[in-house]
C-alpha cells in the first residue's frame, strides 16, 4: 500500500484501455438523493452518458444512499424521472448502496485484517481541543498506534506518512496529493456505518468501472478513494481514469447555489423549457463541438464527444443562452409537436381559464403565432388566456400604460365604431385601423397598444389583428366597452 495507488499508477489511461479491451466502457453516475437532480450533476449523469454512448459502453446508475438523515425516496424517485425526462436511461441499475452494506462490511473486513485501519476512540470535541493550534487541519493520528479493539469505534484509514498520491486526471491532467495533508480519514462510523469515501470506491471496484466522470467538488477526496482502492486491491490494481468536471458558475463567477440559483432540472422542465433543448445545453457545459456547432442532434453530441476536450475552466450557466436555445428549438418543431409539447401547460392544473372553455380548435389557429413568440411552453397560456377567458386578465402594469396614454379614449371609442362596421377578417381589421391611426396621426403601434391591452389584457402578445379576428367581433366589442368605461371611470 505503501506510495498509494496513484503514485505508482503511472497507467491510467492504459490500464483504463486494458479494462475496455476487455470488457468496454463502464461509466456510472452516482447521485446522492439529497434533494432535486441539480444542473450540475445532470451535466455529470450527461457527459457520463454521451461517453458511454461515444464508445459503446454501459451507463451505470448508482444510488449513494449510504446517509440516511439526509436521503429522502421522494428525492430519488425525482432523479431518476429528471434523468428519464432528459433521455439518459441507465443501462443498468439503479443500485442502491443501502442494499450493499454486506459487500462494505467485508471490504472494511480485509482491510482491517491487511493493517489497513485503525480504531479510534476520540471523541470530536478531543480532537479539535488537541488539534486547534496544529499547523496542518486535520487527526492528529492519537489512536495509530494504540490498538484499540474494533468493536463500537470508529475505523480511520492509515495514511502513509510520506509519499504521495498522484491523480491522473483526463480533463487536469496529473493532480498531486502529498500525504502529509491527508488525515487518517474516517472509513466506518463508530455505529458501524460504512462513509461514502468507502462505499463509492468499492462499488467503483465491484461494477468494474473503467471511468469516473464527475464533479471537481469530488477531486479533493479522490486520493482516498485511490488508497482504499490499491489497498483492497493491490498496488498494481487496475484503476479507472477519472475526469473531474469543471465547476458551474453563475452570471457573477459565482458557484451555483441552492439558495441564490435556479438549479434544479425540475424546475426547468415545470417552466416549459424542451429536455431536447436542456441536453444540448447542458451539453456546451464544459465540452464544445469541434465543427463549433451550437444546436447539435444527440447523434452529433454522441459523434464528437470526447473526455479530453472537456475545458477544466468553471461554465457559465447562461440563462440567457438556455432561452435562446429553447426558443430555436421550439421554432424548429412542427406546429403539431408544439401543440403535443405546450398540451401539459393547456391542462385544467395550470392553464386560468374554466376547461370547458378551451377550444382546441382556436388553440391550433393561434399556435403557430405563439410557437414563434415564446421562450418556454410555460409562457403559452399568457399568450392565449385572453381567448378562453371571459374577461380578460388585465395585468396592472399594463393598465396604468393605457391610462397614462391620452389618446387612449379615442382610440377606443373609434376602434368601437369601426370594429362594430367592419367585415371580420384580421386583414380587414388592420386596414380599418390603420386608417384610424392616420386619422389621429398616430402611429398604428401606438394605436394598436390600448386596443390590445383593452381585449387581451396585456401589451404583449400574438399578432393583434389575427387576435381580434379569432376572438370575434362580440368578444372584442364587448371588451373595448368595458375597458372604455374603466377608463372613463378612472378619469371621472
Ligand atoms: N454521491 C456523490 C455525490 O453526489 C458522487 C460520487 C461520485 O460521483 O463519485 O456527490
Amino acid at each position: 500500500m505503501a506510495g498509494g495507488a496513484g503514485a505508482t499508477g503511472g497507467a491510467t489511461p492504459v490500464a483504463a484501455a486494458v479494462a475496455a479491451a476487455v470488457g468496454g466502457t463502464r461509466v456510472r453516475f452516482a447521485p446522492s438523493p439529497t434533494g432535486f437532480l441539480h444542473v450540475g450533476s445532470a451535466r455529470a449523469a450527461l457527459y457520463n452518458w454521451l461517453y458511454a454512448r461515444h464508445t459503446g459502453g454501459i451507463f451505470v446508475l448508482r444510488i449513494e444512499d449510504t446517509d440516511t438523515e439526509r436521503n429522502r425516496e421522494e428525492w430519488v424517485d425525482g432523479i431518476i424521472s429528471s434523468l428519464s425526462w432528459l433521455g439518459m436511461e441507465p443501462d443498468e441499475g439503479p443500485f442502491r448502496q443501502s442494499a450493499r452494506t454486506d459487500a462494505y462490511h467485508r471490504a472494511i473486513d480485509t482491510l482491517w485484517e491487511a493493517g489497513a485501519l485503525y480504531a479510534c476512540g476520540c471523541s470530536r470535541d478531543e480532537i479539535d481541543a488537541r488539534t486547534k493550534s496544529n499547523a496542518t487541519p486535520g487527526y492528529d493520528g492519537f489512536c495509530r498506534d494504540r490498538g484499540l479493539e474494533r468493536e463500537g469505534r470508529a475505523l480511520r484509514f492509515k495514511v502513509p506518512e510520506d509519499g504521495t498520491t498522484v491523480v491522473h486526471d483526463l480533463i487536469r491532467g496529473d493532480v498531486v496529493f502529498t500525504h502529509e495533508a491527508i488525515e487518517d480519514f474516517v472509513v466506518v462510523k463508530s455505529s458501524g456505518a460504512p462513509l461514502f469515501v468507502l462505499a463509492n470506491v468499492v462499488d467503483d471496484i465491484d461494477m468494474h468501472i473503467t471511468h469516473v466522470i464527475r464533479g471537481e467538488d469530488l477531486l479533493p477526496s479522490t486520493p482516498k478513494g485511490l488508497l482504499i482502492w490499491s489497498a483492497l486491491e493491490g498496488d498494481d490494481a487496475t484503476l479507472p481514469a477519472f475526469a473531474h468536471l469543471p465547476l458551474l458558475v453563475n452570471e457573477r463567477r459565482q458557484k451555483l447555489s441552492k439558495r441564490r440559483d435556479d438549479v434544479a432540472v425540475e424546475s426547468y422542465q415545470e417552466r416549459g423549457y424542451l429536455a431536447a433543448a436542456m441536453r444540448n445545453y447542458l451539453t456546451l457545459l464544459g465540452w464544445s463541438d469541434p465543427q463549433g456547432r451550437e444546436i447539435l442532434t444527440v447523434e452529433e453530441m454522441v459523434a464528437g464527444f470526447e473526455l479530453s476536450e472537456v475545458n477544466h475552466a468553471p461554465a457559465f450557466f447562461d440563462l440567457k443562452k438556455l432561452e435562446w436555445m429553447n426558443k430555436e428549438y421550439l421554432r424548429a418543431m412542427s406546429v403539431d409537436a408544439f401543440i403535443e409539447a405546450a398540451r401539459p401547460w393547456l391542462a385544467p392544473d395550470r392553464a386560468p381559464w374554466p376547461p370547458e372553455r378551451f377550444d382546441e380548435g382556436v388553440f391550433r389557429t393561434m399556435a403557430p403565432l405563439v410557437q414563434e413568440r415564446v421562450g418556454v411552453l410555460g409562457e403559452v397560456p399568457d399568450m392565449v388566456d385572453f381567448l378562453f377567458l371571459e374577461r380578460p386578465l388585465v395585468d396592472e402594469g399594463s393598465w396604468e400604460a393605457l391610462s397614462k396614454d391620452d389618446s387612449a379614449p379615442a382610440v377606443l371609442d373609434r376602434a368601437l365604431a369601426i370594429y362594430r362596421e367592419s367585415e371580420w377578417s384580421a386583414e380587414t381589421l388592420h386596414s380599418a385601423t390603420q386608417a384610424l391611426a392616420d386619422d389621429l396621426g398616430r402611429k398604428l403601434n401606438k394605436v394598436q397598444a390600448p386596443i390590445r391591452v383593452a381585449v387581451t389584457g396585456r401589451r404583449v402578445g400574438p399578432p393583434l389583428f389575427q387576435s381580434l379576428e379569432v376572438l370575434g367581433r362580440e368578444a372584442v366589442l364587448e371588451r373595448l366597452g368595458a375597458a372604455r368605461e374603466r377608463l372613463g371611470g378612472d378619469r371621472g
